[in-house]
């Protein structure tokens, strides 16, 4: 279908420019990190994997050969990090002057496709994805559709709103519609350009006075599942190209942290409308978020898989998210504060529960444990190198039970047994989404009794294995306890800081 599109736009400018056979010039760019002002945290060029010119191409599973064969494409540079703490200015100026000199080589552009997150912070920045595209725009032109794909946990100013033409982000939380997502703002922008329709001709954005953690507003539950359904219906009237909800980004303290819906197309009307409906059901339904599985303190977590582990032999492991420090949401990932209260406990000694525990970062560790070999004793620190206001580094000393070398993030992967527990210790920090994340280090997290892992809401894998979960409220650089965080830049009144907030202005502000 979309082919066909493609074939009959291609026949529509052929005609009418008799000898024109240029196709689109797209470029391709982008600097994606979700990066927490609240955690000690820093982050550096380093820290990201970045991709140049065709290579960039790997990075979207939808860029098959006839996909490249539509448009003539300029992948400049695209950056992309694990979730951190704040990008250092000087990392991200080299980053932006790089990605302007690139680009400056590929005008004139017809489109470019700006692949964001949109949760960045930046050292002394409030706004830096609004400051990015500025600068872009600035070498680029006025001219060139810009489409910018981003997570739903980013953040759009009015800048960054205004200097998009077409915008959009993912409608399911946990993401498993990342690729999707990016295809849209790639497939719109594509027919903009083949079709000769330019710009749309109407944007609505809302900026809507809600911060809410990520792990209130998953789409496998209400009342996130009934908000972003809504969204595909209404994208489907004539005069609307897309539209978008975005939840925003908590931990993060400037006046772009809040939710916002966009809606645009060529019927003012629709787009209005479209842009309203959502940002009045966010609204309307602001007081029903509610974390999607049971949260409590740490002690508690541990009575209820007890509770579980009592009732009988389980096939299923009772999984607790120690989720303050989640590093796939913008935690230094090696607070030690769970992992000893774990050690520390009486429960959870010889006799104890098997228990897995990933992770915690601990590079002495893991070249102890490299020295020492499967089957024998390794002691050594981990944690707290980078986040230690909860805990110190702890000694751990314990039997080494596997090792993986070259994973892409933890470089090397060790697991320590210390009487029943499995503690898995990384060289870097890595999240542990996968069960193959858990088998390829002989462990099988199906079979043990309790799994703690750095996370939030699960992943799709772990949360069909759980035999039940719950959430700990752990400290980290991402506390899922907003009423914890001292915000000092975002805007007052916000839900649900404020209490007894009146009623804000949703009416949809149009942008050119
Ligand atoms: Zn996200």
């Amino acid at each position: 279908m979309i082919n066909k599109i493609f074939t009959t736009a291609l026949v529509i400018i052929l005609f009418s420019c008799n000898t024109e056979t240029r196709k689109p010039r797209i470029g391709i760019t982008g600097i994606a990190i979700e990066s927490s002002s609240f955690s000690p945290a820093k982050t550096y060029e380093k820290d990201f994997n970045i991709k140049y010119g065709s290579e960039i191409f790997t990075s979207y599973n939808f860029f098959d050969q006839s996909y490249i064969d539509k448009v003539d494409w300029f992948p400049t540079m695209r950056a992309r990090a694990l979730p951190g703490g704040v990008v250092a200015k000087e990392s991200y100026e080299s980053m932006v002057l790089q990605i302007i000199e690139l680009t400056k080589q590929t005008l004139p552009l017809d489109g470019l496709f700006f692949d964001i997150h949109g949760a960045m912070n930046v050292e002394g920045m409030d706004d830096p994805e609004g400051d990015f595209i500025d600068r872009i725009r600035a070498v680029v032109g006025p001219k060139t559709i810009i489409s910018t794909s981003m997570d739903s946990h980013g953040n759009v100013s009015r800048k960054l709103a205004e200097e998009s033409d077409l915008i959009t982000c993912y409608r399911m939380a946990p993401h498993e519609d990342a690729m999707e997502s990016k295809q849209r703002a790639l497939d719109n922008l594509v027919d903009r350009l083949i079709t000769g329709k330019g710009k749309p001709k109407y944007k609505a954005w809302i900026p809507v006075p809600i911060l809410l953690p990520g792990e209130q507003t998953s789409t496998r539950v209400e009342p996130g599942k009934s908000l972003y359904a809504k969204i595909d219906p209404l994208t489907k009237s004539k005069g609307v190209i897309d539209a978008a909800v975005w939840v925003g980004y908590a931990w993060g303290d400037a006046p772009r942290n809040h939710a916002a819906v966009m809606a645009y197309g060529d019927n003012r009307k629709q787009v209005k409308e479209a842009a309203e409906t959502l940002a009045n059901h966010f609204w309307d339904v602001r007081n029903e978020f509610d974390f999607v599985a049971p949260t409590t303190t740490l002690y508690e977590a541990f009575d209820r898989a007890f509770n579980y582990l009592n009732k009988g032999k389980k096939s299923k492991p009772f999984i607790i998210s120690d989720m303050g420090d989640n590093p796939t949401a913008g935690g230094a990932g090696d607070v030690t504060w769970t992992l000893n209260e774990i050690l520390n406990n009486t429960r959870f000694k010889k006799n104890g529960p098997e228990l897995i525990y990933a992770s915690v970062p601990g590079p002495d560790l893991v070249t102890k444990a490299l020295e020492a070999g499967i089957g024998n004793v390794a002691e050594g620190y981990v944690g707290g190198i980078v986040d230690n206001r909860y805990s110190p580094p702890i000694k751990l000393k314990g039997t080494v039970h596997s090792i993986k070398r070259g994973d892409y993030n933890a470089e090397v992967e060790v697991v320590i047994k210390i009487d029943n527990n499995y503690v898995i210790v990384t060289y870097k920090r890595k999240p542990y989404h996968y069960l193959k994340d858990f088998t390829d280090l002989n462990l099988n997290p199906i079979l043990s009794d309790i799994l703690v892992v750095k996370i939030g809401y699960l992943v799709p894998q772990l949360y069909d294995i759980r035999g039940d979960w719950v959430m700990a409220l752990t400290p980290g650089g991402v506390d899922q306890d907003l009423f914890r965080l001292d915000y000092k830049k975002i805007k007052r009144p916000m839900f649900p800081l404020d209490k007894d907030m009146a009623d804000p202005d949703l009416s949809a502000r149009i942008l050119n």
